[in-house]
């Protein structure tokens, strides 16, 4: 289907972003347009204008402080991320980023807007959440830190409000960290997916299971304890198409359980 009549700005800076997206009530940030432009053709959603994020410099790029923690720009594509150097002190991010999709979809599709579609079946909120991951939103009045697990409100809700961006992302260092999901097809939709963080107390955050990424907290990677905390959370998927919820609720603790051992397995333990 065609798109409908859009206005279209290309700001070059982030204030001039945060100006039109206040000034105009329907506008709407253009990252990567992966799934906003498919929303847009689907008649799901309608701005009146695009503010394309693409031309703000200040909006790209890794840098990795003295720390060892990462900053990643919400524009930096998943195929840049995938080759960053920078981004392999936390190589997890690499190896879930180059699970995403096709090369296509990883080539135009950036960080900031995995993060913003707010998707349950996507790769990178529950690893945000996993990880321990701190959003930077900004709007007219400054900056304010949101940490990923408080981040991500509903199926395509964030905690990014309309006339405000995302602006960084900050990732604490580690390396125990592990990721398992079950898809459709090779490259496809996540079915269930699990991302786990044995940097420091052992969490394990499933997606597709509900709106929102769900946090468990098994007391030890152990598979069986890992299983009873999943099966604790009593959680109740949707079902859809491609998997009944109770063969969703069957697989969250498989995926959950992969990612707990190799999580731990990195931890050394
Ligand atoms: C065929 C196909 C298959 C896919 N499969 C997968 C998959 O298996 N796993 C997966 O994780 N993803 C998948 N995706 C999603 C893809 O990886 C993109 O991450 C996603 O589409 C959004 O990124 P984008 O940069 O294209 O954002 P856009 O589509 O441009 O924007 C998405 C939303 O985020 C908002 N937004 C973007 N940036 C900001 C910002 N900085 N501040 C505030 N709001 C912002 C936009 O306004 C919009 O509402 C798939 C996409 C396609 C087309």
């Amino acid at each position: 289907m065609l798109l409908r009549e859009v206005g279209y700005a290309r700001p070059r800076t982030t204030d001039e972003a945060l100006g039109l997206l206040a000034e105009h009530e329907g506008a709407r940030p253009l990252a990567g347009g992966q799934t906003l432009i498919n929303v847009m053709k689907a008649r799901a959603a309608a701005p009146d204008i695009l503010v394309d994020l693409n031309g703000i410099g200040a909006l790209k790029g890794i840098e990795l402080g003295s720390d060892g923690t990462l900053e990643l720009g919400p524009m930096t594509t998943t195929s840049e991320l995938i080759a960053s150097q920078e981004a392999r002190a936390r190589p997890i991010l690499a190896e879930v980023c180059s699970q995403i999709a096709d090369v296509q979809v990883r080539n135009r599709g950036t960080v900031g807007g995995n993060i913003c579609s707010s998707d349950p079946t996507n790769h990178l909120p529950p690893l945000m959440v996993a990880i321990g991951a701190q959003m930077t939103v900004t709007g007219a009045s400054g900056g304010r830190t949101v940490p990923a697990d408080e981040f991500f409100l509903g199926v395509y809700m964030t905690a990014v409000g309309p006339d405000e961006l995302l602006t960084k992302i900050m990732i604490p260092p580690g390396r125990s960290d592990g990721f398992s999901s079950v898809a459709v097809g090779r490259d496809g939709t996540c079915i269930v997916n699990a991302a786990a963080s044995a940097s420091g107390e052992l969490r394990v955050v499933l997606g597709c299971v509900s709106a929102v990424p769900e946090v468990i907290r098994p007391s030890t990677p152990d598979p069986e304890t890992v299983r009873s905390a999943v099966e604790a959370a009593h959680l109740d998927p949707p079902g859809d198409v491609h998997a009944s919820s109770e063969y969703r609720r069957a697989l969250a603790e498989v995926v959950a359980v992969r990612a707990a051992t190799q999580a731990a397995e990195r931890a050394g333990g």
